[in-house]
């Protein structure tokens, strides 16, 4: 059986798979085993296949399942609605009627300073870990530190959710808030040569694209060019994002754009498939050449694939 959510061991939390992703390649989760049925006083073993999968698409996306055997008075067992409680805080309230929804997941532009912090309590055995999530269930505050489920703060997570709805066939019923406004998943994405400048949405979105990636001459970082331009009435306008080694070096999750963009500049043609939330903005080089850029200050904003993680529709 596949569940939405599962309880964390290793940071004492009920997260969802897109997070549990996160949380591995920044260190916090230490193995894709650690995790429990988020049940009442169900102990169940699970396990989030794909984990340390450092591709994601539609074939190998991260979700959980159960391999050990429920409680008796187990939610999940009983397929009865999970009693998490959450605190009061009035974004919670919101989050929580989402979550409760299972229709509108609220896209943020910046994680909660808290997010990553290590765990105050690390429960040494399995007594404990029971002991820890049953006071979780009544009192619960580790969820308002985390964010709580309905909400994701990467492109990343966006491109996981829509590969998950997809799968689960839910997709018709899923939108995303982004900036107070309810769009759903499909229309967040947009292909990058199929876009004339002067009709872009005003507000940012998911633009993408098969892109070249180079290390800077200078050796300071990365520059990502968009295969095909924009287009500006007759005139095309090629399209790229500079990504600095400090940017990398400060990000939580750099363990994985690490590893992507490595492994893909090792390549004869050195190709990803790119998403980036953004607006691309006008400029002319020293030599007159006219570019439609994006810049970006948060790596979250953007997600690095070795082949086009959507389904074929996509793959332009
Ligand atoms: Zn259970």
């Amino acid at each position: 059986m596949s569940l939405d959510i599962a309880y964390s061991t290793d940071v004492n939390d009920y997260i969802d798979p897109d997070r549990a992703y996160e949380f591995y390649w920044s260190g916090l989760i230490k193995d894709k085993r650690n995790f429990l049925c988020p049940g009442s006083d169900c102990m169940a073993q699970v396990t989030c296949a794909n984990l340390d999968e450092d591709v994601q698409d539609m074939k190998v996306s991260p979700h959980f399942r159960v391999y050990g055997s429920h409680s008796s008075t187990c939610e999940i067992f009983n397929k009865i609605p999970l009693k998490l409680h959450y605190n009061e805080a009035s974004y919670i309230k919101k989050e929580k009627q989402s979550i409760d929804e299972s229709v509108v997941d609220l896209f943020l532009l910046e994680r909660p300073a808290s997010y990553y912090d290590e765990p105050s309590n690390t429960p040494s055995n399995k007594l404990k870990t029971h002991e820890f999530k049953a006071k979780n269930h009544s009192n619960n505050t580790t969820t308002q530190e985390n964010g709580s489920i309905g909400t994701i703060y990467s492109v990343r997570a966006i491109v996981g959710r829509y590969i998950r709805y997809k799968k689960d066939k839910s997709i018709i019923y899923r939108r995303v808030n982004i900036q107070g406004k309810d769009v759903n998943y499909r229309s967040v994405f947009k292909c990058i040569w199929e876009q004339d400048l002067e009709s872009l949405p005003e507000h940012p979105v998911v633009y993408y694209g098969w892109a070249y990636i180079n290390r800077l001459k200078s050796n300071h970082g990365y520059q990502i060019k968009f295969k095909k331009p924009f287009k500006k009435g007759e005139e095309e306008l090629l399209s790229t994002i500079m990504i600095s080694d400090r940017l990398i070096d400060s990000y939580k999750v750099k363990k994985l754009v690490i590893t992507r963009l490595e492994k893909i500049i090792k390549n004869e043609k050195p190709l990803a498939f790119i998403f980036i939330f953004g607006r691309p903005y006008e400029s002319i080089s020293k030599t007159g050449v006219k570019y439609a850029n994006f810049s970006i200050t948060n790596l979250d904003m953007i997600d690095i694939n070795y082949d086009c993680p959507l389904p074929k529709e996509y793959n332009k």
